[in-house]
Order: C-alpha cells, then sequence, then structure tokens
C-alpha cells in the first residue's frame, strides 16, 4: 500500500512538473510572439540610398513615446558626408518646413541623427514629391517604427522625408536635405536630389484609403509650402524601374492620388 501511494506521489509530482514547463514554453512563445508584434524584427525592404535646423513641431506620439527620442539641434550647420561625391548644386531651399499637423493628420518630428549614413545634411532644391510604399507587411509597420527603424536600426543610405499610416505622419529628414530614397544616385534634377520622399504604410490592419487620404494631404501642403506644382507629384518609379508604389500602380490609381492631392491642393490656395 505504501509502495502503491509513492507510486502515486511520484506520478503526481511528475504531473506538476509538466504543467509547470509546459506553463513556461508557453510564457516563452508568448513573449517571442509580442516582441515580433511590436516591431522589433521590423525589416524595411526599402530603397537604395539625409544635419539639423531647429526643429518646430510635435515631437512625441503616445504610440511612440520609445522611438521618438532626439535632441532637437541648437544650430543650423550641415554637415555633409564628404564620402559622398556630390554634384555642383547652383540652387538650394534654404529652409524647410516642420508641420505640426496638415489638416487633420498630426505630424511627428523625429529626425535622423546627424551623422548617420540616411541624413548626409546635404541641401539642394526641392522640386518634387516622390511617392512610395513601404512593402513592409510586417504587423505594427506603421509610420511611428519606421522612424524607429531609420533611427535607431539603418546602417545604410536609406532615408525619406515622411511616413505616412492611416492616423498619423512622422518627418524624418528636414525637407531641404537630401534622402535616399529614388534609386537615382545622384542624378541632377532627380529623385534622391530634388525629391522629397513620402513613405505610405501597407501594414496589416492599417486602414489603406485613410493612408492613401493623409498622403495626398500632406502632398498638397508640401506643394503649397514650396511653391510647386501638381505636375511634381511623382513615384519612385519614375526615377528607375521599380513598382513603387505597388498598390497604387497595381490598381490604377496614379491620376487619382494626383487628383485627390489637386483637390486639397484647391483647399490652401
Ligand atoms: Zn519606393
Amino acid at each position: 500500500m505504501a509502495q502503491y501511494r509513492n507510486t502515486r506521489n511520484a506520478i503526481r509530482r511528475r504531473k506538476k512538473r509538466r504543467r509547470k514547463m509546459i506553463a513556461v514554453t508557453v510564457l516563452v512563445s508568448l513573449l517571442v510572439v509580442a516582441v515580433a508584434a511590436g516591431g522589433v524584427t521590423l525589416g524595411v525592404k526599402l530603397l537604395n540610398q539625409g544635419e539639423a535646423l531647429p526643429v518646430q513641431g510635435n515631437t512625441s506620439s503616445e504610440e511612440a513615446d520609445e522611438t521618438t527620442s532626439f535632441s532637437a539641434p541648437s544650430t543650423s550647420t550641415v554637415k555633409v558626408d564628404e564620402s559622398i561625391d556630390w554634384p555642383e548644386m547652383s540652387e538650394v531651399t534654404e529652409e524647410s518646413v516642420f508641420p505640426d499637423q496638415v489638416f487633420d493628420v498630426p505630424v511627428y518630428t523625429s529626425l535622423i541623427p546627424e551623422g548617420k549614413k540616411g541624413r548626409p545634411g546635404k541641401q539642394r532644391k526641392i522640386m518634387y514629391i516622390v511617392i512610395h510604399e513601404t512593402d513592409n507587411q510586417d504587423v505594427g509597420a506603421d509610420a511611428a517604427n519606421h522612424a524607429n527603424f531609420l533611427n535607431n536600426v539603418s546602417e545604410d543610405y536609406t532615408s525619406w522625408h515622411y511616413t505616412v499610416d492611416d492616423h498619423e505622419i512622422y518627418h524624418h529628414v528636414p525637407d531641404n536635405e537630401v534622402a535616399w530614397h529614388a534609386g537615382d544616385q545622384q542624378t541632377l534634377p532627380g529623385g534622391n536630389m530634388n525629391g522629397i520622399g513620402v513613405e505610405l504604410c501597407v501594414n496589416p490592419g492599417n486602414d489603406f484609403e485613410k493612408t492613401f487620404q493623409n498622403a495626398a494631404k500632406l502632398t498638397a501642403y508640401l506643394i503649397d509650402a514650396y511653391d510647386l506644382t501638381i505636375d511634381a507629384v511623382k513615384q519612385h518609379g519614375d526615377f528607375m524601374w521599380k513598382n513603387c508604389p505597388a498598390t497604387i500602380r497595381d490598381t490604377n490609381r496614379t491620376q487619382e492620388f494626383k487628383d485627390t492631392v489637386a483637390k486639397y491642393l484647391a483647399q490652401l490656395q
């Protein structure tokens, strides 16, 4: 009888240990999923190939408090990456706007730190607004996470000026500085040298129609701010062979995007 009880107790102890192990495994799995969902593994598949001005505008958002920390520079000295063979630029746009809202959409300024490859600090003339889509289908790959990616993860010549999602916009590089998004190197005039790169988010759960409208609002605002015309609206695919912005192109909405920009522009002028 004692023998039997001991065996039963041993079985009970083993079952208890196994339940404990299962609980730990489940916890660890949940943690891994949570970390992945948080966009820690965020990979931006974009693009190839951005100092500093006093910053106005919002610098934080509830959803991205950890991703937006940067110290606003106190001077306007431009540090140019000397390793790049810059073409002679006869004319530059002297100042960048730093909006904190376009129409009803909040804009957060979260500039790529000076000295990173994505922020060469080269001033140029603004001629185009270059529309892109991130092609990033990762969960949580919204505007705030792309700001985090550019500021804290990327070590490449990859950058753009704004990321737009269905509820907010992040501003990564002053508009009058070069960023690396159009794949046309130092061509003058060109997408990198003269374009403001605008990325539309396509992550799961993000409302693409709202993103489309928000990007059109930002584009109208920028056209108005820099005295451009509707013809300044370009796509990444206009500067190199690339199907970007893919959703807009694949659904034949290029003209619709321009018309939407024109509608918002009329409200500003
Ligand atoms: Zn693109």
